[in-house]
This record gives C-alpha cells, structure tokens and sequence, in this order.
C-alpha cells in the first residue's frame, strides 16, 4: 500500500516549498489509492512554537490537502507529534546500543571542539574521532556517578552507503567520510534524522517524497534502518524552490507563511496549479491542471533535478486566469472580506448590488483579490482632492482654462440626459467631442481623473453608470473647482 507523509517542523512559517512537497505527497497517494499522513517533526524542542503548528493545519486545510491520519484526528500508527513518541525512540535506542550497532559517548563539547580544531589544522574535514567506541563499563560508571549526561552515537560501518532515489537512481556515499553521528542528545531528545528514520519505518511509509536538501540525511537515515532490519523506504528527492537572489526559500529567513498568500489575494486553485509546476510537469502544454489532472498525470519521471526560482509574476498571470474561470457571484463572495478591510465598505443589499455591477466591468482586469481595495474605491468614495499635477501631466496640451470649460459643457449635457447607460452617455461624450473639435482621448481622460480621481479605471461609460448620475455630475463640478 502506499503510503506517504508531510512531515514538517513547528519552527516556523508552513511556506510554499512545503506546501509544494505536501501537494506531490497528496496527489500520489490519490493516484494510488494510498494514504496521506500529517506528521509534525517537533524535535527541535527550543524552536517550535504553537502558531507554526496551527499554521500547518490552517494552510493545509486551506489548500484542500486534506490527510487522512495525523494530530488530532489519530490513525493506528499514532501519536503523529514526534514529542510524544520519546517512549518509542528509546526503545530502538536501547536495541541499537545492545546490538553493537550504537554506544554512549561522554565527549565534552570543549574536548570535541579541541579534536575539531587538530582536524581542521592537519586539513582534514572534520569527523567525530570514535573515541567513546571502545569505552569500558567501568569508565562508563565513573562518568555517570560525575553527572556527566551522555549523548548516543550511531556507529557508521566502513562501507559505501547506497540508496535508490526516484529522480536521481542510485546515490551513495563513502561511510569512511561520515563520523559516528548523535541519534540521542544528551537532554534525552532524540536528533531529527533517528526520529524521522524510525517513524517512517514504523508509520510504514512507503515513499518519502521531499526536498533535496535531505539527501545527505538520507544517508543517515538509510544507516539507522539497515542496522534495524527495517525495509527501506523509496525516496524521492525534489527540487528547492529558490527565492529571486536563488536562496533557498526557508523559515529561517522569514519565507511567508503560505496563508498570506490567501490573504494577497490569490486564489487557492491558482496557487496549487502553480506550485505543482514548480518542479514537475505534465509533460504536455497542457499548463492549467485541476488536482484531478494531476492525480492523473503525476509521474516520478517529470519532475526536475535543478531547483526552480518562485516568480511572482507568474503566479500572478495563473491567478489572473482562475479569476476569470470564476462566475460573478463567486468573485462578489470572495472579495467582500478584503471590501470589509477597508474605511469606506459597509456590506447591506444595496452595496451588494453595485458589487455584482462593478464586477461585471472589473473582473478581466483582477490579478490578486486584494487589489480591489483600492480599484473599488472610486466606486464608493467621492475623490476628495484632485491631484493637479496628474491632471497636468496627463492633459499636457491643454489650458486650464480648457478644461473648465469641457467639464461645464459636459456636465450640461450630462445633467439633461434622463438616460443614465454607459452607451448613452459615451454617445453624448463622442458627439460633444465632434462639435467642439476635441480628440475624445482628452474628454475622457479628463472626465476619468475626474470621476475617480485616477488615471486609470475600468471602462470609464460603465463606471459613469455604476457610480450613478448624482454623484458624477457632483465629482465632476468638484473637479472642476
Ligand atoms: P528550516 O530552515 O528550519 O530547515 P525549512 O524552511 O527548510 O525550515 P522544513 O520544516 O525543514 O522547512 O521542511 C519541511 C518540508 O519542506 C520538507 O519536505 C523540506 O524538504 C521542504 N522544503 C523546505 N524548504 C524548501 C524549499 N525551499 N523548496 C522546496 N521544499 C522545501
Ligand atoms: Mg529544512
């Protein structure tokens, strides 16, 4: 059966490179009719935090990546919170020191850092020296009655480590270069990579899907369980996504939680079509994907070695497009909460209404839903000040004078006009223009600085009609004071 898992640390914001690594995670175990298990790796005791915890469940649930066991709703290879697990890790512990395969070391951190030095000084990359391999029962005692606290090290064999990695094929590494590695701190906790070995072994995941820069725990990893007898599980390596400046996206330097994302104003279809081509393609030209179209075509061949930069614009251009698959009623529902952010929007049926109207004109020009914070504006606000300057710049060649006189004679016509549509009144503009011999390209742009205090808007005539004819012939006198 298959069986995978997301497992990450409550240290920090649950960003898209997660997200990314639980979506793969989640569309293979759908393809293969398998399980998808959540597991919070909080060994890292002194940075977990219980908003990062939330923040898993809250972004997972946002994306839909539902898991079917985990924290809080169980299954039978519980507890999925690594620190209540300790009883279990000791076992294994104890196994390994009684089988040869692990052993107590006493090194103090000054000692170590001493045969580190000598190391580093002689050019050698610096490794554990084994020295507490061989130590006696009697020495061990002493120590002990010292209150010494020691730590547990993983004997590393003299031999080439190998694994099959589903991207990479066959990786291995020389054991030789590899120091005996701590699997239990001295605080009794046990380190990251024994934790996570055990746990995928005994949660009987199958395939362990996550970002590359695990391999060199693999190793380790690999080692724990083969001393075990345990069945190796089939890893598959992804790439890094990459900031702009080709860093890694990562908590420790502040990578937005992927809630944010939510709350910019991207949709979460957008976001998942996005990040699942971050590192995988469907090997068609296919670029719009539903989860069913990835459950379909996801494939261990298609996805790419080299790590991929996080281009926002992009993201943005997929966001733009799932805007327009969506129908007015949905868009009116998804933007009220940004509306209900701002100092001018009061929800009640008749600010609904004109939603559903300004929508009809403004949703092909939507990139993120957070933006109709400012571009809805105009619709409810009067501009209070106009910018002069703006109204300079756009109206290069024409006078002050000019301009006071092309809003009176609009507004003459406006005010006479029972006929309140936008083709209506784009007539009357276009005919005005004709008789006094003015570009239109100069009558609307005055009267869209005008009507919204901004040189652009959507198609101006609509908004003349949605904003109504009382308050535009009072902004347009306004502007013209
Ligand atoms: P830390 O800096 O504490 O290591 P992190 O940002 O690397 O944090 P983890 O909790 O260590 O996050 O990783 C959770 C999951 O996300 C793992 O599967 C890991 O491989 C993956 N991951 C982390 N960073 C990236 C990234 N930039 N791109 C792709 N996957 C990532
Ligand atoms: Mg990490």
């Amino acid at each position: 059966e298959v069986r995978v898992r997301i497992a990450p640390s409550p240290t920090g914001n649950f960003h898209v490179g997660t997200a990314r690594n639980a979506l793969y995670n989640y569309i293979f175990a759908k393809q293969n009719k398998g399980k998808f298990i959540l597991r919070i790796d909080d060994t890292d005791m002194k940075r977990n935090t219980i908003e990062s915890e939330t923040g898993i469940y809250e972004g997972m649930k946002w994306l839909g990546l539902d898991w079917d066991e985990g924290p809080n709703i169980g299954g039978d290879f519980g507890p999925y919170r690594q620190s209540e697990r300790l009883e279990i890790y000791y076992k294994y512990i104890e196994k390994l020191i009684n089988d040869g395969h692990a052993y107590y070391c006493y090194c103090t951190e000054e000692e170590l850092e001493e045969a580190r030095r000598e190391q580093v000084a002689r050019k050698e990359a610096p490794k554990y020296s084994g020295k507490c391999r061989n130590i006696s029962k009697e020495e061990i005692q002493i120590k002990d009655k010292m209150g010494v606290k020691p730590v547990v090290r993983f004997k590393v064999p003299d031999k080439v480590i190998k694994f099959n990695d589903g991207v990479r094929g066959e990786l291995n590494w020389d054991g030789k270069l590899i120091g005996d590695f701590v699997i239990l701190k001295s605080d009794g906790v046990p380190t990251y990579n024994f934790a996570t070995a055990i746990d995928d072994w005994l949660m009987k995941i199958s395939h362990v899907l996550r970002s590359q820069e695990h391999i060199p725990n693999t190793y380790l990893q690999v080692l724990i369980l083969e001393a075990l007898g345990a069945e190796i599980p089939q890893y598959v390596h992804l790439p890094l996504l990459l900031n702009e400046d080709r860093s890694k996206i990562s908590k420790r330097d502040g990578a937005l939680f992927i809630g944010e994302y939510k709350e910019m104003g991207y949709l979460k279809e957008a976001v998942l079509n996005f990040i699942a081509l971050l590192g995988w393609n469907p090997g068609d030209s296919e670029e719009f994907l539903s989860i069913e179209d990835m459950i379909n075509k996801f494939s261990f061949e298609r996805i790419n070695k080299s790590n991929v930069v996080f281009d926002f614009k992009k993201l943005d251009w997929f966001n733009g497009n799932y805007i327009r698959k969506k129908t007015i009623e949905e868009m009116v529902e998804l933007i009220i909460p940004f509306l209900l952010q701002t100092d001018y929007f009061e929800l009640n049926e008749s600010t609904k209404e004109k939603l559903f109207m300004i929508m009809k004109v403004e949703q092909e020009r939507i990139k993120r839903l957070d933006e109709v914070k400012e571009s809805f504006k105009p619709f409810f606000v009067e501009p209070v000040v106009y910018d002069i300057s703006l109204i300079r710049d756009s109206l290069k060649n024409t006078s002050i004078d000019e301009m006071i006189y092309l809003l009176e004679t609009a507004i003459k016509i406006l005010e006479n006009t029972d006929n309140w549509t936008a083709q209506e009144l784009e007539n009357l503009m276009r005919q005005l223009c004709e008789e006094i011999q003015v570009k239109t390209k100069i009558l609307f742009m005055l009267l869209r600085i005008a009507e919204t205090g901004s040189k652009i808007s959507p198609p101006l005539f609509d908004t003349f009609e949605i904003i109504g004819k009382e308050s535009t012939i009072n902004r347009l006198n306004n502007c013209k004071k």
